[in-house]
């Protein structure tokens, strides 16, 4: 029997009170106390009870997923910060400050914020929290799931915790959602994201989710949930006030016909190693959802074949299917984090290798990026030129999927933007279209001057 655990939130208030607790270092402490005033920090009482192994600090990966380290601010930036929290400086310098660096830090590039939100028939608003950039895909970002039950360190949508974004990306006018997906029958999954929506009570989700399983949603036939709640917070699935109505939940959705997909967030194979975990899993497959997983590769915490490789077994083992492998995009902490595309492809590779083919469902190493999610497949040379061989495994326009293409090989490169097409071509085959299409994304929100760059 798995005892109830009772959720309790650290954040930047509490965080020397954790740390001092599990007798850390106070050079260690300040460190994560000023970089926790820059990037948002959150960790709970499951993280750090149950999942940190504290005789491993600092290299823990569990601690590094959510515990701050200094080396993810730039040295410049670490400095400025830690003269103000040294001599207790106001709160309104500190947050000054703070800002200040955020915007340099370089959040969502403008483009990012407008390409992919679509409007309504006959409507010049824009439907808010909802991102339609594969034809049958719908990403829907609930309101009141715009926060985590822990806060990654590498985690790309920070900018929204620390409130710069989050506006542009949350919704709680669910009717407009429904009404956009009710008038594209070409959309047949619906993909509800955060932040963590698993973060909502029984009652919000409810809300979203059982509208889609009445007859006017028919041609919505899968739905996903992405969320790292299964390792964040597993109770929420065996032992919480509302994960009987949560899994009796998706019973209706499975019963309704459709497909759920619950599209867990794991990085590493501690995650998987509590009882509670385990039977999060468990509990989640019982009700007929399938869990398919994910995470980016990232440094400090994940980047190593052998982690990868055990991870996945233990996925397969529980019956949890690998999906993706991510490249890690460059926002945020990224000299901290990032790891060249080069040695992505090698650990994805030397991971992959050690596993059958029930696990090598995963896919990637795959970028997310404008045009779409685009895998390095392989590193090849033909008559002599070294080059990547990328692939798109979902793209803007569905024509551009598996036509393998090829960049110069660069040992550096972190990102799709820094690599050149390979073997005398001038441009990547797709790069005329989607500047057309970005063009004319813009041009439709031009109209809309309410929904400029904030
Ligand atoms: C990954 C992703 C999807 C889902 O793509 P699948 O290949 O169906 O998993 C949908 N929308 C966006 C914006 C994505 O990044
Ligand atoms: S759980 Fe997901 S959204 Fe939340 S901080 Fe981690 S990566 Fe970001």
């Amino acid at each position: 029997m798995i005892k109830p655990k009772k959720m309790r939130f650290y954040g930047l208030k509490n965080l020397e009170e954790v740390l001092n607790a599990h007798h850390v270092s106070q050079e260690e402490i300040f460190a994560t106390k000023v970089v926790a005033n820059v990037l948002p920090f959150r960790t709970n009482n499951y993280v750090v009870d149950e999942l940190i192994d504290w005789n491993n600090i600092p290299d823990d990966p569990m601690y590094q997923l959510t515990f701050m380290q200094k080396g993810m601010l730039k040295d410049e930036h670490f400095n400025k910060m830690a003269d103000l929290v040294r001599n207790d400086a106001p709160q309104e310098q500190i947050k000054n400050l703070a800002n200040e660096i955020r915007l340099e830090l370089n959040p969502h590039p403008a483009g990012q914020l407008t390409a992919n939100v679509p409007f309504l028939e006959d409507e010049d608003e824009p439907v808010r929290g909802v991102q339609h950039k594969y034809k049958e895909t719908c990403l829907v970002f609930p309101s009141a799931g715009q926060t985590c039950h822990a806060y990654c360190t590498f985690c790309f949508r920070w900018a929204q915790f620390v409130g710069m974004n989050d506006i542009k990306f949350a919704t709680d006018e669910s009717k407009r959602f429904q009404k956009y997906l009710s008038q594209h029958k070409e959309i047949t999954d619906v993909l509800f994201t955060g932040g963590d929506p698993m973060i909502m009570t029984y009652e919000k989700l409810k809300a979203y989710i059982e509208p889609l399983l009445s007859p006017e949603f028919e041609h919505i036939r899968n739905i996903r949930i992405g969320t790292k709640s299964v390792s964040y917070w597993p109770y929420k699935y065996v032992t919480d006030k509302d994960a009987t109505d949560i899994l009796h939940l998706f019973e209706r959705v499975v019963a309704a016909g459709k497909h759920l997909a619950i599209m867990g967030h794991y990085n590493h194979w501690v995650e998987l190693t509590t009882n509670v975990a385990r039977e999060a899993v468990r509990n989640i497959r019982n009700t007929g959802a399938e869990i398919r997983t994910q995470s980016p590769l990232i440094k400090h915490i994940n980047d190593d074949p052998d982690v990868w490789a055990t991870m996945w077994k233990e996925q397969v083992k529980l019956g949890a299917i690998p999906y993706y492998f991510f490249v890690e995009r460059d926002t945020g902490a990224v000299e901290y984090f990032a790891i060249p595309l080069a040695e992505a492809y090698d650990i994805f590779r030397k991971a992959f290798t050690q596993i059958s083919g029930l696990g090598r469902t995963v896919r990637g190493p795959s970028m997310s990026a404008m045009p779409g999610k685009v895998a390095i497949e392989g590193i090849t040379e033909i008559h002599g030129e070294k080059a990547f061989v990328l692939n798109f495994l979902q793209a803007r326009n569905p024509d551009w999927v598996k036509r393998p293409f090829f960049a110069k090989y660069d040992e550096k490169a972190t990102w799709l933007h820094h690599l050149k097409p390979a073997f005398g071509q001038k441009r990547f085959f797709f790069q005329d279209e989607l500047d057309a299409m970005v063009a004319a994304k813009e041009e439709e929100f031009k109209k809309v001057s309410s929904f400029g760059a904030a």
